[in-house]
């Protein structure tokens, strides 16, 4: 099986297969982002993809779950995608779900009846860096897209019956708007109701503009009091009605999981506990580690 450079993907897609369709990011921009920063995009030659296939069957033909690789993977046309997964199920017939990450623009360029078509062949459970419900956070982070937009093209996922996560990443404003990115990021969080929330720390690599731009102090990034006042504000502001809370990414200061609402009140007890544990170090800022779930081949 061939996957080339460094791969990643979500912690909870441990047991799934890994098949890589694509290379690299197709927007590749993300501010924070240090991933793919020497790999140009490109596309996976369908015979390689085939091939990749015929591979998984002989070492893994129970498998239930796909996980298309590389950055976003969701970018392949409709057509390619139903391809693709016809592919995966005439192979491998025990798979049940194909999922991937995507961004808001890959949703945006497909139609109402492309995500149907999506979703009758199993793509389901997308992974999706939203990041923050705050335009002026979006707009540092280089996102490409709106917090208008992200609702919009997420709520037409709902309707097509695609589940995705809903990621975030606590700290995108920055110290002077710690408060502005909790309150929106909980509203757009609230009007798409989604099935996963994934939560990140904010944290800049060698190698990415945002590191750049912290030790030129263009961008100053939040204290560990900011951030647990962030995330304190952010979950008291959450009004869902049956959403998986995902927070176990190193990157947190206070590593969590559990369900809202039903675990909501246990969670800001968390933030409180550990901001008391912290109080005599919520003026410095966090030194921390790796990203999440990386699989260096
Ligand atoms: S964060 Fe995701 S969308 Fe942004 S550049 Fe990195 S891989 Fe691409």
């Amino acid at each position: 099986m061939s996957l080339t450079g460094m791969v990643y993907r979500p912690p909870y897609e441990a047991n799934s297969l890994l098949l890589q369709v694509t290379q690299g990011c197709s927007h590749n921009k993300c501010t924070f982002c240090y991933m793919y920063p020497d790999v140009p995009f490109s596309v996976c030659p369908v015979e390689q993809v085939a091939a990749d296939i015929e591979e998984a069957t002989r070492y893994c033909p129970d498998v239930e779950r796909v996980f298309l690789e590389h950055g976003d993977a969701f970018v392949l046309s409709a057509d390619r995608l139903v391809q693709i997964a016809d592919a995966i199920h005439a192979r491998l017939p025990k798979v049940k779900t194909i999922a991937m990450y995507a961004s808001i623009q890959n949703i945006r360029h497909k139609t109402d009846d492309d995500l149907c078509r999506l979703h009758e062949c199993g793509i389901d459970g997308l992974d999706i860096g939203v990041e923050s419900g705050l335009d002026a956070a979006l707009q540092y982070m280089n996102k490409g897209h709106t917090a208008e937009e992200a609702k919009e093209q997420l709520l037409r996922l709902t309707d097509a019956g695609i589940d995705y996560s809903f990621n975030i990443i606590l700290g995108c404003g920055g110290e002077e708007l710690w408060r502005e990115n909790a309150d929106a990021t909980a509203a757009l969080i609230n009007a798409v109701q989604p099935h996963l929330l994934f939560i990140g720390t904010l944290h800049a690599e060698p190698g990415c503009r945002l590191y750049q731009d912290m030790k030129r102090g263009l961008f100053r990034e939040c204290t560990f009091g900011q951030l647990l006042d962030e995330q304190e504000r952010l979950i008291s502001g959450l009004e869902l009605k049956d959403t998986i809370y995902f927070g176990s990414h190193p990157s947190n200061i206070v590593p969590m999981q559990g369900r809202l609402p039903k675990h909501k009140q246990a969670m800001i007890e968390a933030v409180r506990e550990k901001r008391e544990q912290l109080r005599r170090h919520l003026n410095e800022y966090p030194q921390r580690g790796g990203e999440g779930s990386i699989l260096n081949r």
